[in-house]
């Protein structure tokens, strides 16, 4: 998060809320899971008002290893239930948000036989830690077989596949030639995780008046029974009441709900960070495959294809929320490592990486376990002493965020003694609706669409799934101009700043765009949106350049950029 407090203007939207002072439920932490939990009331026509103290999704939520994944690993926690609701959601997020969620084949190398036999079952019967290490082959096939069962979404997920080494090298040639066989599965990638969030938020924003969200809202205190928030933007603090409270601030869960006077020790996060790395050889190397492995400590490790670009990750270390996570030089030294032990035949040098981001886990607290281990399920606990309940949640991946909202939901709505009327289950999201699935069904798509964008048309609907006629249509109908490198239009951004709550030069190019993750965030590019954001945002020059100087030295110090501050004639 960005910690710094503008003085500008009050947004209309703040205002609006500001004058009413209440709502029926307060949801606190516009991560997905809070985002989840806004749209999920929002459908059941509950009054909800979502605060978000810096943008949506810039949390844990921004940091996730974009994986839709069942988990095959909590298998060997005997987190069974845990794994069954990932496959089901990460099944059902491919149809209902086939903008973002895309499936992706993923391939483990195996060095061994038998390893990590032992320590498996040891931790799978007494949830101890055990000690980690390389997990061999008979393992993972027992793994893979209960998977499947779990996965398979009546046959459309294919089976897992075994092969040797001789036929797993001849796939993936650059694979270490040490290896004594792969295996094969299928799970799901997140393309924009940042929007996805947006697309929820907006689908909730659009199913009731009585909905509203704010980002660059804190909630900072409790005055009798109101919260007290604070508007980041303009200063302005105001109470608001609420019927219940729900905190779903994520890995500060529980210094939101010190904040708020409640003493809580729910949570115990770990640290993950990851790079991006423009590697052509590399991403060459994938074959367009995830490649997930445990190292010889026991760690889970991501080697995959995204946008042109190789993720790498992760790292699970104890973390303190207090503090902001970055990734540091040792673990960049051992992403580097993990790479070796894969495709020793392929050279990573540091000047390939063109990003690194860094989240905490919401993860619940954990005495003796070892990180990797700690459950990755989630729990809700309801506080109703005061007068106006407050319910936490602890945990919650990415993956399973639509069930995880419900499951919030319904504890809320009993609440305040509503009954569901809507299930989210199967609904389409955003420009998830309606999207064409198909090479042919693209083109027929954007023929009907998008007439006219010619070679911009791929990249609205990558960008916007279906959402991307409406943008066109708004584009189309005012002067237009590339920016950066064409990644972006005035008019584009001009919508964003209309349809898309931007409030900061960081939420360009961070959330709304992949500038930055795709490494195109540089002096220059920075330069010129804050031109075009300025007139739009009503910013004067001393925020249009405290703006550049937030942005520069986030991206430079969280993100391991190296953006020289440019003094311009
Ligand atoms: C390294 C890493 C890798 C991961 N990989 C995956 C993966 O591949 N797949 C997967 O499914 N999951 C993954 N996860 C987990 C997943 O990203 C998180 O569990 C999930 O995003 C949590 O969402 P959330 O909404 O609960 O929390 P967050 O996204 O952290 O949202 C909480 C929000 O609350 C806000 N907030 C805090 N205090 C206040 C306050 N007082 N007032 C207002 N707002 C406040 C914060 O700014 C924050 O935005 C990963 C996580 C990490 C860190």
């Amino acid at each position: 998060m960005n910690d710094s407090t503008h003085s500008s203007a009050e947004r209309t939207e703040v205002r609006t809320v500001r004058e009413s002072g209440r709502t029926s439920v307060l949801v606190i932490g516009g991560g997905i899971n809070g985002i989840s939990t806004f749209r999920d009331l929002a459908l059941q026509g509950v009054d909800v008002l979502l605060v978000e103290r810096g943008d949506f999704a810039s949390g844990a939520s921004s940091a996730s290893s974009h994986m839709i994944h069942g988990g095959i690993r909590y298998l060997e926690n005997g987190e069974f239930r845990l794994v069954r609701e990932s496959v089901q959601e990460r099944n059902g997020l491919l149809k209902i948000a086939p903008h973002y969620v895309k499936p992706l084949q993923t391939t483990i190398p195996i060095y061994s036989t038998f390893s990590g036999i032992l320590s498996a079952p040891l931790r799978f019967l007494t949830h101890k830690s055990g000690k980690p290490q390389e997990r061999g082959a008979f393992l993972i096939k027992v793994g893979l077989t209960i998977y499947d069962t779990f996965s398979r979404d009546g046959g459309m997920v294919p089976r897992h596949r075994f092969l040797g080494r001789k036929k797993s090298l001849a796939e993936l040639p650059s694979l270490d030639p040490n290896i004594k066989y792969t295996a094969t599965y299928y799970d799901a990638s997140m393309h924009d995780p940042e929007r996805l969030a947006l697309d929820v938020l907006q689908d909730g924003l659009a199913a009731h008046p009585g909905a509203h969200a704010l980002n660059y809202v804190e909630a900072i205190a409790r005055d009798g029974d109101e919260v007290v928030l604070r508007d980041r933007e303009s200063g302005t603090e105001f109470p608001v009441k609420a019927d219940v409270v729900v905190n779903a601030s994520g890995p500060w869960t529980d210094l939101t709900n010190d904040a708020l006077g409640v003493d809580s020790r729910f949570m115990g996060g770990t640290k993950g960070s990851h790079i991006v790395l423009d590697h052509p050889e590399l991403l060459e190397a994938t074959q367009g495959r995830e490649i997930f492995f445990e190292h010889s400590d026991g760690r889970i490790v991501l080697i995959y294809p995204l946008k042109g670009r190789v993720l790498v990750g992760t790292t699970d270390i104890d973390a303190d929320p207090s503090e902001v996570a970055v990734c540091t030089d040792e673990e960049v030294d051992y992403f580097f490592e993990l790479v070796h032990h894969v495709f020793p035949s392929i050279p990573v040098s540091k000047d390939q990486i063109v990003y690194k981001f860094s989240g905490i886990r919401p993860l619940p607290r954990h005495e003796d376990t070892a990180p990797g281990f700690v459950s990755r399920d989630y729990r809700i606990e309801v506080d109703d002493k005061g007068s106006v309940p407050l319910v936490s949640l602890v945990g919650g991946k990415w993956t399973t965020f639509r069930a995880l909202g419900e499951s919030l939901s319904d504890i809320v709505l009993g609440l305040v003694h509503r009954t569901r009327t809507v299930s989210t289950l199967g609904r389409a999201i955003g420009g998830g609706r309606d999207f064409p699935r198909t090479e042919k069904a693209k083109r027929i798509w954007i023929q009907e669409n998008l007439p006219g964008a010619g070679s911009r048309a791929e990249r609205l609907l990558a960008r916007y799934g279906t959402r991307a006629a409406q943008v066109w249509e708004y584009v189309e109908q005012g002067a237009d101009a590339p920016l950066a490198g064409g990644d972006l239009s005035t008019r584009e951004l001009e919508w964003m700043v209309a349809h898309e709550m931007v409030a900061r030069l960081e939420d360009v190019v961070l959330r709304r765009t992949s500038i930055a993750f795709l490494g195109n965030a540089d002096a220059e590019v920075l330069d010129e949106i804050a031109d075009a954001l300025a007139p739009l945002l009503g910013w004067d020059r001393s925020r249009h350049d405290a703006e550049l100087e937030q942005t520069r030295v986030l991206l430079n110090e969280r993100h391991g950029l190296h953006i020289s501050s440019r003094t311009r004639g």
